[in-house]
């Protein structure tokens, strides 16, 4: 069996999404979770062939999981076939520019960015060195969620508070999404028959967690995320922008702690703390169209935000060959691409009613009219991305 596939592995504190993926032909022979790791009620979960099945794994740790996973692997025969493993790394703070082989040097960078994202890069390491036990003759790769950000100018990615913050400690504007943001724009711009290197492409990635990008070039130009994944854009459960003296208010007034405060920001705000109804997009849709104006009322503040943002990044890009929407709420909301872009109305835009509506999970394409500026869905494949990133790695090895 010839070695044509890669092991795409997205480790977190707890779980331990997996997908074995060729590269070449995008086929994907297995997929799968192995989740509650930590507490005695651990499990992996795959789907193969369309079947989905289940065992438990019982207490267990990352070392267990990826265990189990080889278990499968075995069972499935799927392990002759696996070339490499590329791995989802959060945040490669200013070190990584770019998907890199993880050497010795590599994961002491990787764990110079935990300060970054301490929730996430302590997760990846751990899954990293258990595969290097379990896996010991083959490659790994690191694809970070912050690497295509790092061609952001300095104007961009700079607060404006002490700059020695920025010296001393990296605080800075890094954005996330960014492998996402990669497939997207270029297969938008392979869709549009665009010269990648000189187009201008905006991209509205929007998933539970939410972002906006503005590509020119074939580079990050600017992006709505920053320091964290909680700024700029309403999201499922994170407040996005807001003044940053909300956490003295809540503190002051409202006797909150900074635990709770970023609690809140984080995971009751949003559609969520905002509807008082829901996380889910789908959800408080439906409570619209049954005439609750509470819900209208969110969803005009998340579609708001977002095209105030968009607007912005169109001014800085100087023209807008493409907007894209992508990600959960972007490939199956044809209610809020038609807001959003009605919202944008200055630029020309005109949607397709008949196209948009149609347009939902597993479809791409345009849906403006023909005399409007082009705005088009396209469905992300962050796994691709970092199947092909440590393919073509592991290739140029050889
Ligand atoms: P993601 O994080 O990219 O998987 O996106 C998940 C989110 O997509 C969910 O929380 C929903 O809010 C949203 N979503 C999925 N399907 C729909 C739909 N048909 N209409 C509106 N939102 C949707």
């Amino acid at each position: 069996m010839s070695k044509n596939s890669i092991l795409v592995i997205n480790c977190g504190s707890s779980s331990l999404k997996f997908s074995v993926i060729n590269p070449e032909t995008f086929d994907e022979s297995l997929n799968g979770l192995a989740e509650r790791l930590g507490s005695a009620q651990g499990s992996i979960s795959w789907k193969v062939g369309g079947q989905k099945q289940s065992r438990p794994l019982g207490k267990s740790g990352h070392d267990d999981a990826i265990k189990a996973l080889v278990d499968l692997l075995r069972e499935q025969q799927l392990m002759a076939c696996i070339e490499a493993i590329g791995h989802r790394v959060v945040h490669g703070g200013e070190k990584f520019t770019a998907s890199s082989l993880i050497t010795e040097e590599a994961l002491k960078g990787i764990e110079d960015c935990c300060h970054l994202a301490p929730l996430h890069n302590p997760a990846h390491l751990k899954g990293i060195r258990a595969v290097k036990r379990f896996f010991p003759g083959l490659a790994q790769v690191a694809v970070f969620d912050t690497a295509f950000h790092q061609t952001m100018p300095a104007e961009n990615y700079l607060y404006a508070i002490p700059y020695h913050l920025y010296r001393e400690h990296g605080l800075r504007r890094y954005g996330m999404h960014g492998t996402s943001y990669r497939f997207v724009s270029k297969k938008a711009s392979d869709m549009l028959g665009l010269d990648y290197s000189s187009s201008a492409i905006l991209v509205a990635h929007l998933g539970n967690g939410a972002s906006a990008c503005a590509i020119k070039d074939g580079k990050s130009l600017d992006t709505t995320m920053g320091l964290t994944p909680l700024e700029g854009l309403v999201m499922g459960t994170r407040s996005g922008d807001i003044d940053p003296n909300v956490f003295s208010f809540l503190n002051k007034r409202c006797g909150y702690s900074l635990e709770e405060i970023t609690d809140i920001l984080n995971k009751k705000s949003g559609l969520l703390g905002l509807s008082e109804i829901n996380n889910d997009c789908r959800v408080i849709e439906d409570a619209a169209k049954e005439g609750n104006a509470h819900a209208q009322l969110t969803l005009d503040v998340f579609c708001n935000v977002l095209a105030k943002k968009l607007a912005g990044f169109a001014a800085e890009m100087g023209r807008i060959d493409a907007l894209v929407f992508t990600g959960g709420i972007g490939e199956n909301s044809s209610l809020i691409r038609k807001n959003v872009l009605k919202r944008l109305s200055i630029f020309g835009f005109k949607v397709d009613e008949v196209i948009n509506n149609a347009t939902c999970r597993g479809k791409s394409g345009v849906i403006t009219q023909a005399d409007s500026p082009i705005a088009m869905v396209v469905g992300t494949n962050e796994e691709l991305m970092i199947a092909r990133d440590t393919h073509d790695l592991v290739s140029s090895l050889s």
